[in-house]
């Protein structure tokens, strides 16, 4: 058989040139190919194939078009040996191909259409499927008869053809690994809070209110952090690629025809049409991990991505002009703009090359005669600044203090119908859960002004209590450490009337399964005596078991009331429930506790984080969940709530208006303790 890489070698002296002397054979692949930016004489790009041991190879005068119409000549040259794979660097003056060679793509291909080599060359028709950093999926050479060694190369009509680029994504994908980024990250977020700026290096992109989500596409396999819509999930599917990972946020229209954040949530849940997918950040594209890419390379490259308007948007951003954007938005109605800066790579939770950008309100001083003064007022701080986002919380799971917000920020629209109008007692871990931490029921001087808090009678003394009623007072809180937080059964205007009652299953050491039993057994006797009870996880290990009231009922109602319930429960299953106060007569048995029923005493709302490993939440459950043989209080976490919220909305939304009479059910269970 005669030597393929004969010409090769006798055109070049190998003490001369740095190009490789041909080397024994290696084993063959037969699916590489590199392509070689040649500046010789004249700049050409040098396609090289791998088969049959040696790089078949074409040179390319005016390089790779994206545009199918767009056919560019391609000049059969001599084989090269498989060394050249690797090879860059300067020709010498006077030798065979004088000037620099680059590497400019490498990576491997398949023949497809005519998968036979030989027969593909004899016919003159080479499909191949390239996949490189910068050459993606179809293209054709052809021989024409017009010269010897005269082909033509273009581009197939496939997802990734286009016009005006010579590489798949128009980006240098030279800092990106080969690597997998993972669907359940935390997600990058904004460090840092301030008034609108000017900065070349930075760009504007608008805060659009609706949940945050990450998506992968494999192929037809679409994942995401949230339930996706089907129209949603099937405009993924059309991305212009085989396999991407992108950022962005889940936005659906409220009432008053604009994005809205709860109303995505309701959306979701109803599996509603009219939702759509903003994406400004590309994490993964192809088999490449972009998120060390500077993010103007991420977008520029994800924009080539959305390729047709749908359900999935590009973001769109302003470039250093943050005061132009924030005065036009201001205009629209939105509240906020996110700033990033243009160089930066992503990074998970919150990080200060992200910024939030609000236009904060000017200072009122105005005069207040009253007093008969004209000196002005100062206006009460509108925000606060959240404070050392990165410090660690959860040192096992690396769960910053800046998670905890964002998580409080993803659920507030659930969470604070629950708090709004309580007092509540703050539990704070100003060092994460591993460190000291302190339980807070007093709001002490330094509390800004503009936070609502309630004066309550305390022995003998006023006690000022916090009362979360909006999102920033739940982040202001969060952001003092408090990871849980404690609520009290009744609301500011009737303290001595709880509107919940809570029968509290607390296990301590035993088993879960038997919480479970307890559970079931509670749901059943409320049920049997006409109330409509709600249940939750305490996030711990334990139950929490709601009725909520109709107005007018005392704390002795409601302790009287859950004592009974205890009590029944107690008989029915003595063998591993108990209301034995003192922990070390339970003999291993699930504490039924009622007595929180009474006045300052308060209960873990739904949705609260509680301070132990794995983040795990209080967790609404239908009841029919108790029935699940996988049923785990720590599946439900600070990472897991999120999705289950948008997927099942608010479990616990009847807490708040499915108001219950006690009397009817105290006589009917009266009657079941007497008939014991
Ligand atoms: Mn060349």
């Amino acid at each position: 058989m005669a030597d393929p890489l004969h010409e090769y070698r006798q055109k070049r002296d190998f003490a001369a040139t740095p190009e490789p002397a041909p080397a024994p054979p290696a084993p063959r692949r037969d699916d590489v190919f590199v392509v070689h930016r040649h500046e010789a004489r004249q700049l050409h790009y040098d396609l090289r194939l791998e088969r049959d041991g040696v790089l078949k190879s074409w040179a390319v005068p005016r390089g790779f078009s994206f545009d199918p119409a767009d056919k560019r000549l391609a000049v059969r040259t001599e084989d090269h040996p498989l060394e050249y794979e690797h090879f860059h660097g300067r020709i010498p003056k006077g030798q065979y191909g004088a000037g620099t060679m680059t590497i400019w793509d490498r990576g491997t291909y398949s023949l497809v259409k005519i998968p036979d080599w030989e027969e593909a060359m004899q016919k003159g028709e080479l499909k191949v499927v390239l996949r490189g950093r910068r050459l993606r999926g179809e293209w054709h050479l052809v021989r024409t008869q017009q010269a010897k060694n005269s082909w033509l190369l273009f581009k197939s009509k496939d997802r990734y053809a286009g016009h005006g680029r010579d590489s798949a994504l128009g980006i240098d994908l030279d800092g990106a690994p080969i690597a997998d980024v993972p669907l359940d990250a935390p997600p990058m977020r904004w460090g840092h809070e301030r008034g609108p700026f000017r900065d070349p290096d930075w760009l504007f992109e608008l805060e659009l209110p609706g949940l945050r989500c990450r998506i992968v596409k494999h192929g037809e396999q679409v994942l995401a952090t949230l339930p996706l819509p089907a129209a949603i999930a099937a405009d993924v599917r059309g991305l212009a690629c085989e396999r991407a990972v992108v950022d962005g946020v889940l936005v659906a229209l409220g009432a008053d025809g604009r994005p809205d954040a709860a109303a995505t949530a309701r959306a979701l849940q109803h599996g509603d049409a009219t939702t759509a997918f903003y994406t400004f950040d590309l994490l993964q594209w192809e088999e490449y991990d972009l998120r060390a890419l500077p993010l103007l390379d991420r977008k520029a490259a994800l924009r080539t991505l959305v390729t047709t308007p749908g359900r999935v948007l590009f973001v769109d951003h302003v470039t250093g002009d943050g005061e132009a954007l924030l005065r036009a938005m201001h205009d629209a109605g939105f509240a906020a703009a996110i700033g990033k800066r243009a160089d930066s790579g992503y990074a998970p939770g919150p990080q200060l090359a992200w910024h939030r950008v609000v236009t904060r309100a000017a200072p009122t001083t105005p005069t207040t005669p009253a007093t008969g003064t004209a000196a002005g007022r100062a206006a009460p701080p509108a925000r606060f600044r959240p404070s050392n986002l990165g410090k660690v919380y959860w040192p096992a799971e690396g769960f910053t203090k800046g998670d905890l917000i964002g998580y409080y920020q993803a659920v507030a629209d659930a969470l604070l119908p629950h708090l709004r109008d309580r007092p509540v007692h703050l539990n704070r871990f100003p060092d994460g859960i591993d460190g000291k931490s302190f339980y807070q029921r007093e709001a002490k001087d330094g509390t800004p002004a503009w936070l609502r808090t309630v004066p309550i009678p305390h022995d003998g003394q006023l006690v000022a209590h916090h009362v979360i009623d909006d999102l920033e007072t739940l982040l202001y809180v969060a952001n003092l450490g408090s990871i849980d937080l404690h609520p009290w059964l009744s609301r500011t205007a009737s303290l001595d009337c709880p509107d919940w009652a809570v029968l509290d299953l607390d296990p301590k050491a035993a088993p879960f399964a038997h919480v479970v039993r307890i559970a079931r057994a509670a749901g059943r006797l409320l049920r049997g005596i006409g109330l409509r009870p709600l249940l939750k996880t305490s996030g711990k290990n334990g139950m929490h078991i709601f009725v909520p009231l109709a107005p007018g009922y005392s704390y002795e109602h409601s302790r009287l009331f859950t004592e009974a319930v205890a009590r029944v429960l107690v008989r029915e299953l003595p063998d591993i429930a108990t209301v034995e106060r003192l922990p070390d007569q339970r003999d291993g048995k699930v504490y039924l506790d009622f007595l929180q029923n009474r006045r300052s005493q308060t209960i873990v709302p739904p949705y609260a984080v509680r301070p132990v490993r794995g983040a795990s939440v209080s967790a609404p459950l239908a009841w029919d969940e108790l029935e699940a043989a996988d049923l785990s209080p720590r599946r439900f976490t600070m990472q897991t709530m999120p999705a289950r919220l948008a997927a099942h909305g608010d479990l616990f939304r009847k807490a708040l208006d499915d108001r219950q009479d006690l009397l009817p059910a105290i006589a009917a269970l009266e009657a079941v303790l007497r008939s014991g």
